[in-house]
């Protein structure tokens, strides 16, 4: 089962928390984060991510369900 990954770039405060913790599915580009890639194999280290970002910029989706960040 694969997700996507996105990151929207208007609420991205460049943080880098997500790049710190999943520096294979996150990076840095400049002052602001971007999905290494938009597909993922399931990996919990993105919701954590996702739960992690100060300004809720990351969204992960199993198909067409948001799945994080968590409510
Ligand atoms: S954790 Fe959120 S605000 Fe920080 S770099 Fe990643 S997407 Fe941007």
């Amino acid at each position: 089962m694969s997700w996507t990954t996105r990151i929207d770039q208007e609420l991205c405060m460049g943080s880098g928390i997500c790049a710190a913790l999943a520096p294979d599915l996150f990076r840095l580009d400049g002052d602001r984060a971007e999905p290494v890639r938009q597909e993922i194999p399931a990996d919990e280290r993105a919701v954590d991510a996702a739960d992690s970002c100060p300004a809720l910029a990351i969204v992960v989706r199993d198909g067409h369900r948001t799945i994080g960040p968590r409510p």
